[in-house]
């Protein structure tokens, strides 16, 4: 056992702290909205997505890599999330809920927090 338990650091906790560092409540997964959004700002009407560059399908280098064991079987998973994805934006949209994607492989960039905050406050 640790003594000190370790900062977690999975992309969405990074992005709860800072959402929440800036002030703004929100609420966690909403089962009732397209997607299954990871940060839901009710007041605002806003919510925030934080995706795996590589269940996402995300066009970097992360998201590029296919394992080589299984590559259709894994390409047409992904495929498949991306799409989902697509979907429930969509349908965001029409609810009037405003969207920020952000992408595992941003949280390492110095302006994510900017981001986040230019997102909610705008
Ligand atoms: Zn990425």
């Amino acid at each position: 056992m640790r003594a000190v338990k370790a900062r977690d650091t999975t992309p969405e906790l990074i992005v709860r702290r800072l959402a929440h560092s800036m002030g703004f409540r929100f609420r966690l997964h909403r089962k009732d909205l397209p997607g299954n959004p990871d940060l839901v700002f009710p007041r605002l009407r806003k919510v925030i997505f934080v995706n795996g560059c590589f269940w996402h399908g995300h066009n970097c280098a992360r998201g590029a890599r296919v394992p080589k064991q299984n590559r259709d079987y894994w390409t047409a998973k992904i495929t498949r999330n991306a799409a989902r994805d697509q979907a429930a934006q969509k349908a965001l949209r029409t609810q009037q809920w405003r969207t920020l994607i952000i992408w595992e492989c941003q949280l390492k960039k110095a302006n994510i927090a900017a981001r986040i905050r230019r997102f909610l406050e705008s």
